[in-house]
């Protein structure tokens, strides 16, 4: 456990001092899913930010890169796609509302991007905007079994006729 998450900077420099602005480079598999589409861990998110100081907290901009695998809402092929998700974010001391939250002198950037990478994705993603979606056809040689003539024997008439036969 002694391994710190790839997502963790310390910006004591900018959040104490009001340090120039920093490129920041991260590089780290991350397993990201929501509803359709999953961030494959490999090959890893790439962010290239730009941290800055603002009053009260740390300014993240930059760009996100990872490859997410989509499943087409239409015929469920999957398909791999390199995106790009743009960040411009700010990091709270006191955390806003909604806002990230500094810890001390350390930002952790992780719920930050898994949350602009996300909320990038497609609700409903499709392979081709032409897709057609599963091909008809696929229900003939479901039902080809109903003639086994095992199964009369399974038959609730079959049962009745027992019944009647057996009955006064
Ligand atoms: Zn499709």
């Amino acid at each position: 456990m002694a391994h710190a998450s790839p997502f963790l900077v310390h910006v004591g420099d900018l959040v104490r001092h009001g340090g120039a602005p920093r490129s920041h480079r991260v590089s780290a598999p991350v397993d990201w899913s929501i509803e359709l589409s999953r961030v494959l861990p490999d090959p890893p998110l790439v962010a290239e930010l730009v941290l800055s100081a603002a009053s009260g907290g740390v300014v993240v901009r930059g760009t996100v890169m990872v490859t997410v695998r989509h499943t087409c809402s239409r015929c469920l092929e999957d398909t791999d796609v390199l995106v790009d998700v743009d960040i411009d974010q700010i990091a709270e001391r006191e955390g806003g509302d909604d806002g990230y939250e500094l810890h001390g002198d350390e930002l952790d950037l992780e719920p930050m991007l898994r949350d602009e990478v996300l909320l990038s994705m497609p609700l409903l993603p499709v392979c081709d905007p032409d897709c057609a979606g599963l091909v008809r056809g696929t229900e003939s040689g479901l039902n080809t079994s109903t003639h086994d003539p095992a199964g009369r024997l399974e038959s609730p008439f079959a049962v009745l006729e027992d019944l009647f036969e057996s009955g006064d």
